[in-house]
This record gives structure tokens, sequence and C-alpha cells, in this order.
């Protein structure tokens, strides 16, 4: 008996030994995915950076009316950022308007000409017509004649473009072979985000990382698309393959961020691709070591972008490539249920990732707005 309370009060001591002597039975409790989500209790130095360390591009935005906004609100939100410059995308507007591009270019040159550049879209819905290849190829002309600094091909090339006959455009179509070369021979950068994240095309289930998003997104499922992934990618890298005097700009890290050592392959195979880290910071944000090794090796391909324009969520992008600071939580859960590690670049590959490269392949910049 005497022994007994002994170890009763030996075991109250030394918790591990209560689990040791009592046969527990675990609680009958469930949590959901979604709603466990406890603060760490890690306790390291931090660096909240709302500011970038040097004036940065962004190549990768999107805004919808800057053929009529006024543009001084975007320019503060941009200061506080140190975003120099913002490329947006969406030249031609959100709904695709002929005048949208030199209306919004007018407006910019009126209100900001430093501040804000403009890429060019084109349609594929014409593509049949024996006159689309030429009428194409002419708009790129114009376009760029009058300050459009390249062009952006949406996903919806490959995914949902069809033809008369409803079958799918292919990204490597041969129709629009004049148009990719006509960029090259302009000398502007060619921005496509082909497919998705490979997880769209898987089931959802408990093995997929992006569980949440197609809970909360279904409509960015592609699990019974009769289109495969790897077809789309195989696409855009046939594509790029094919001309080589183009330079494009794979977005997203061509949506092989979780795979280092393939894109590097791809970058080592296909000199004219550069890519941009644009909404998949969280990949990088989540294997430093492989991050910085990839970013010192393809220091100068590499170009800073966000896409979705919410101002708060740039400073993980900078706490990751700047700072050393650890297990930093990042701002959307369903792109990383992990959590970030910064990755300290240093200045002279930081100012190439900033704004060096952009500069480099974006024609006509203004080069003495950066530092050397
Ligand atoms: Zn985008």
């Amino acid at each position: 008996m005497k022994s007994m309370k002994r170890v009763f009060l030996f075991a109250l001591g030394c918790l591990p030994c209560t689990f040791l002597l009592a046969q527990e039975a675990p609680l009958q409790m469930k949590m959901d995915f979604e709603e466990y989500d406890p603060p760490s209790t890690l306790v390291v130095e931090e660096h909240r950076l709302t500011h970038a360390k040097f004036p940065f591009i962004d190549i990768h935005n999107h805004q919808g009316n800057m053929n009529t906004a006024d543009l001084s609100d975007l320019v503060k939100e941009m200061d506080r950022l140190n975003m120099k410059v913002m490329n947006n995308l969406s030249g031609y507007g959100f709904r695709g308007g002929s005048d949208h591009l030199e209306k919004s270019l007018e407006n910019i040159k009126k209100q900001f000409p430093d501040r804000f550049i403009l890429f060019s879209n084109i349609d594929f819905s014409g593509i049949d017509d024996p006159q689309w290849t030429g009428g194409t190829v002419a708009q790129i002309e114009r376009d760029v004649k009058q300050g459009a600094k390249g062009l952006k091909i949406y996903k919806s090339l490959g995914m949902f473009s069809k033809d008369k006959k409803g079958n799918r455009i292919h990204i490597d179509d041969p129709r629009i072979d004049p148009v990719w070369e006509k960029c090259g021979a302009l000398g502007i950068p060619v921005l496509i985000h082909a497919a998705d994240p490979k997880p769209f095309w898987q089931p959802i289930d408990k093995n997929n990382e992006r569980w949440l998003e197609l809970k909360l997104h279904p409509g960015r499922r592609h699990d019974t698309d009769p289109v495969r992934w790897e077809t789309l990618i195989e696409e855009q890298h046939a594509m790029f393959r094919k001309h080589p005097k183009t330079k494009f700009i794979n977005a997203h890290l061509g949506w092989y961020g979780n795979d280092l050592r393939k894109l590097g392959q791809l970058m080592d195979e296909l000199p004219n691709m550069y890519t941009e880290i644009g909404a998949v910071i969280a990949e990088l944000g989540r294997q430093p070591r492989a991050a910085k090794a990839f970013l010192t090796k393809y220091q100068d391909r590499v170009l800073f972008g966000k896409d979705s324009w919410v101002p708060e969520e740039y400073e993980t992008y900078f706490r990751v490539l700047e700072t050393e600071d650890e297990y930093f939580p990042y701002h959307k859960r369903y792109h990383a249920f992990w959590r970030m590690y910064g990755i300290g670049l240093p200045d002279d590959i930081l100012k190439k990732i900033y704004y060096k490269n952009a500069l480099t392949i974006l024609p006509g910049m203004e080069k003495s707005l950066f530092p050397k």
C-alpha cells in the first residue's frame, strides 16, 4: 500500500510515467482539418516586412479599369510596398475590349507614366478564320507600337479555348506560331499561364495537398477532365522549344515549384524560358535550402510576380525572399497549410529578381529609376 502511494505520487510528478502506468483510453474527440490551426508556440526572431528592401517590378498583376481609373491611390499602395512598376497583364481589360489597351496607355501617360506597364492580350476564338493569324500578328505589332511591353496568354489557351468544330486549341497549335515569332522579332516577352496546379487534376481526398482549395473552389477541379495536366504542360514546352528566339515567362514557376530539380532541367533545356513566382511563394518557403540553390543557379531568369492584388500579402513574399525567419505563417491556408522559412537571398540576387531581370527582358524600360 505504501509503495503504491509512492508510485502514484512519483507518477504525478512525471508526466511520461503516467502514460506508462495508466492504461489510458484516448479521448473520443475528432477535429476538423479546417478547424485545427493552433497558434505556434515557437519563439524565434521575427522580421515583419511590409516594404521590400529594393524597389521592385511586379511582372504579374491584374487591374481591370486602368482605362478610366484615378491611379493615385494605387500608386500610394505601391509606394508603401516599394513597388516601383506594376505590370498589368490584363491590357485588354477583363472583358477584352479592343480600345481598352489604348485608353489605358493614355490614362497611364497622363497620370504616372513611369509606374505602370501593360501587356497585350489576344483572342483565340476566331482561329479558324484564315485571316486570324495575320490579323493577330498585325494587332501585336500595333499594340507594341502604342506602348504594350509584352503579350500575356491566359490559361484558357489549352484548357477552354475551342475552335468552330468544338476541338480544344492546343497550346502549340501551328496557327499561333507566327504570333510567337512576331513577339520574338519585336523583342517583347510572352508571359504564359498554362494549366493549373497539378493537384487540381487529382482526386479530392486525403492525399491531395490542395484539398481545401478544391473544396472551397470546386470550379477549379479538373479531376474528370479528358485532358491530362501532363498534356497541357508538354504542349507548352513544345511551343517554347519551337520558338527559341522568343522569350517566354512561364508563370507560377511553370507549376514545378514543388519539384525544383525538374524545373531546373527545363531551365537548362530551354534557355528562352524565364519564370516568375506569383502565387507560388509557399512552394519556395517550404524548401528554403533547395530554393536558395535554385534561385542562385537561375538568378538571371526568375522574376518577381504576385498575381492577385492584395497588398497585405506581399509581406510573405518579402519575408521568404529576404529574411532567414523560421516557421512563419503563409497568408492563405488553401495554398499552404504548412509554414514558411526565409531563404535569405543576398542583395545581388534579390536585385535581379526584384527588378534587374525584368529591366533586361522588357523593352525600353527606364533603368535610371532603379539602383545599380
Ligand atoms: Zn495571373
